[in-house]
This record gives C-alpha cells, sequence and structure tokens, in this order.
C-alpha cells in the first residue's frame, strides 16, 4: 500500500569517531533493508542544539581525552544517581528547548540514540508533551563492555546492548528483560557485507603483495602511543641479518595530522603507508594480518569482523576499559602498554609464532558480530510496525514545556 514514509531522527554527538560510526551505519542498514520507507535524520546534537556546555562537547572530549585523569574524575564522578540526576537537571533547563525545537522541525516517528547523554531529556520532553506512547525511542549503546550508566534509561522502548555484561548490568539497573535485546555493536554495512580479497586490495591500496602487514591506529583521533609504536616497529620488522623487511606497516592517523606530517617525513628500512582520515577502513583492514589499536569499541568490533588479532595499548579511562577483558579474555588479542613489546610481538607473529597469530584470527572471527546493525535495524522496524499507523503525531501540541522552564 501507499504507506507514508516515516521519519527516524538519531540522535549522536561527534566525540571520538564512534558515536558517528554507528549513527551512519544504522542509517545505512536502514537504507539497505527499508529503503524509501524511511526517511532518516541524523543530527549531532551537541552542536545543534543545546546551550553551553554540550554544543562544546567535541573539544572537551578532545581536551579531556588530553588530560586522562580529568576525564577519569568526570566519568566516575557522574557515576552515583544523585550526582548525575542533579547534573542533568541542571542540563535540562538549557536543552529542553533545543530538544524541543528538533521534534517540531523533524516530527520523528521513532528517536534512536547512540549516545550516553541524550536519553533522559528527549525522554522528558516526550513525556511532557504526552507523545511518549506515540513516538517510538530506543537507545542503541555504543560501548562494548563497561559503560556509563547514563545509557541505562527505564522509559526506552528498546535498548540495544553489544554484550551480554552490559545487558545484564542494565537490568540491574531496573530495565526490563523485554526492554533489552543484545545482537553486537552496529557497524557499517559496508563492514558486514564486503566480500574483500586481501591481494586485490593490497593491489589497490599500492602495499607489498608478499609481506604480512601491521596495522596501527588511535580511533578517529589517532590517538594513543601511535608514533613511539611506529618506529619501534620500523626496527622489529626489519631482519638486520637478512638486511631486508619481515612486515609492512599501515599508518592510520585519522585527524590527527601532526601525527601523519611526523611519521611522512621518517625514513623507513621497512613498506610503510602512513595515512590520515580514511573512509574505507574495511580496505586497510582486509589487506593486513593483524592491528595495534587504542581500545576503541567501533575499531575493535571491526577488526574482529575482518579476523584481525588486536593488540591493544591503550584505552579511555571509564568507558574504554572493558573493552580490554572483552578481547584478551576470548582470545581474540593481547593488551601491552609498552612500544618495544609490541614491536617484539609483531615481528614474532610474522615470523616464528604464525600459529599463534592463526589462533587469534580464528577467535576473532568467532567473537565478530557482524549481523549486528541489521538485526537492530530490523528490530525496530518491527517496533514500529507493531505501534500500528504512525502518522498523526500530535506534534502540534508541543509548546508549553519551554515557557515552563524558563
Ligand atoms: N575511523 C575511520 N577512519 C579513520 C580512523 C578511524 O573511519 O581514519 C573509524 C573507525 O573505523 C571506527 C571509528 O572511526 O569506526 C573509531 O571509533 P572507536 O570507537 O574505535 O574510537 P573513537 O575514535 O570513537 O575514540
Amino acid at each position: 500500500g501507499a504507506e507514508r514514509t516515516k521519519t527516524i531522527l538519531i540522535l549522536m554527538s561527534d566525540t571520538g569517531g564512534g558515536h558517528r560510526a554507528s549513527a551512519e551505519s544504522i542509517r545505512d542498514a536502514f537504507k539497505i533493508e527499508y529503503g524509501e520507507e524511511y526517511r532518516i535524520i541524523v543530527k549531532d546534537v551537541g552542536k545543534e542544539y543545546a546551550g553551553w556546555p554540550l554544543n562544546d562537547m567535541e573539544n572537551q572530549y578532545k581536551f579531556m581525552v588530553k588530560h586522562v585523569q580529568l576525564w577519569a574524575v568526570a566519568f566516575h564522578g557522574t557515576s552515583p544517581r544523585w550526582i548525575h540526576n542533579l547534573y542533568l537537571a541542571a542540563l535540562a533547563a538549557y536543552y529542553a528547548k533545543g530538544i524541543e525545537a528538533g521534534l517540531m522541525e523533524y516530527k520523528p516517528d521513532i528517536i534512536i540514540s547512540v549516545h550516553p547523554l541524550m536519553q533522559h531529556i528527549p525522554l522528558w520532553v516526550l513525556k511532557w508533551q504526552g507523545l511518549q506512547k506515540k513516538v517510538v525511542f530506543v537507545t542503541v549503546i555504543t560501548d562494548l563492555n563497561t559503560c556509563h550508566r547514563t545509557w541505562f534509561h527505564q522509559g526506552v522502548n528498546r535498548l540495544y546492548c553489544p554484550s551480554e555484561e552490559v545487558a545484564k548490568r542494565a537490568l540491574q539497573d531496573g530495565l526490563e528483560e523485554s526492554q533489552t535485546r543484545v545482537f553486537g555493536l552496529p557497524i557499517r554495512p559496508s563492514f558486514c557485507r564486503a566480500v574483500l580479497v586481501k591481494n586485490d586490495l593490497r593491489v589497490e591500496l599500492e602495499m607489498d603483495l608478499e609481506l604480512p602487514a601491521v596495522l596501527l591506529m588511535g580511533g578517529g583521533e589517532g590517538m594513543g602511543p601511535v608514533q613511539k609504536t611506529a618506529l619501534a616497529l620500523g626496527e622489529s620488522l626489519f631482519d638486520k641479518e637478512l638486511g631486508k623487511p619481515i612486515g609492512q606497516l599501515v599508518v592510520i592517523c585519522g585527524r590527527n595530522e601532526g601525527l601523519a606530517t611526523t611519521l611522512k617525513s621518517h625514513e623507513w628500512k621497512i613498506p610503510v603507508r602512513v595515512r590520515g582520515f580514511e573512509k574505507q577502513m574495511e580496505k586497510w583492514m582486509g589487506a593486513c594480518d593483524c592491528i595495534i589499536t587504542k581500545a576503541g569499541p567501533g575499531t575493535i568490533a571491526e577488526a574482529l569482523i575482518r579476523g584481525l588479532p588486536i593488540i591493544l595499548n591503550d584505552y579511555i579511562p571509564g568507558q574504554e576499559k572493558g573493552n580490554v577483558p572483552f578481547v584478551v579474555d576470548n582470545g581474540a588479542g593481547i593488551f601491552m602498554r609498552s612500544s618495544r613489546q609490541t614491536a617484539r610481538i609483531v615481528a614474532e607473529w610474522f615470523s616464528t609464532k604464525t600459529d599463534e597469530l592463526k589462533r587469534m584470527s580464528e577467535n576473532a572471527i568467532k567473537l565478530s558480530q557482524p549481523n549486528a546493525v541489521f538485526d537492530i535495524v530490523k528490530d525496530i522496524h518491527d517496533l514500529a510496525c507493531e505501534r500500528g499507523p504512525l502518522a498523526n503525531i500530535p506534534y502540534e501540541l508541543i509548546s508549553s514545556f519551554s515557557s515552563f522552564m524558563s
């Protein structure tokens, strides 16, 4: 029949690369599965609607990760419920108005939040406006294991958890089992569905065709000990006795331009590709044999799909810490802070310990959940269908909340 196009509003904030990647993967999967049935709007709420400090969240995040201790304090400091309720109450006055404006502008049938701070206020506004029963509101958690309690809100129609561990904590925090689903982290469809041949990729990416390759990165911002590790690999992957390389290196610096410039000007004894922000990560991962990265959930989930053994060399305290045991305990990688040791391990994987590399690669594939994003969008679609025809949501009624607040 001639069904009305439904509108989906995805609320995200561009901190790091992860939230945007998740938002875009959900959007792309909806397009693949349902085409014109849905109109999808991805909104960086922090930037557009909120007043201070959320509109500066991206800059604050960059500042905070540079001052890791501060980030650790903020993460844990806002954890007890009474603190974050107070904090949220204060923030609400700033945001409610902006969120309302967003709802009025787009009149969404479905709201998807992929950000820990984007539950309370939108849900509060919906409730205030009597729209709670009409608009489907779901949250997709984008932290693999340890995640901040602000993600858990009992008012959601669905909470998509990337792992059983997260689902367990959601239940402890008062969510019903019927509200939660565990499908995995949503990864861009280009990752899950691509059939990639390593040799073809290496030709396309101008890499050596024979030498095993290690991919080195540090999230969207190119964080962690990337430079030190690259230099150490430049030494460890060169066999001094034979006078030739035993491996090659790809460094993806993300938005860290300074890092890219420095590494490009270095004289290497092994084949090295230094790249900035790459749009086709699935190709670089598909062309390599293992990966070194900070414990970013997006990068980890993608590497698992490509069957890359992972060396985690860093994590952002708080939300990324739990990603380490997720990888290590499942035999898909190791945690190693020292750049020298990391470089030595990769050299072993490429020479005497190829069996270990192979075993970890198999474990990685076992742990991967390439269909997660499709399971999520199908479930959201089913939820929306259960609601029946979503037409005529009375958005016109929205008015009084802002005036009440001010
Ligand atoms: N990414 C990318 N191009 C780059 C660097 C990173 O597309 O040059 C993507 C990467 O594939 C992953 C995301 O950015 O999907 C990084 O997310 P993650 O959770 O690992 O770390 P964050 O950057 O959010 O701290």
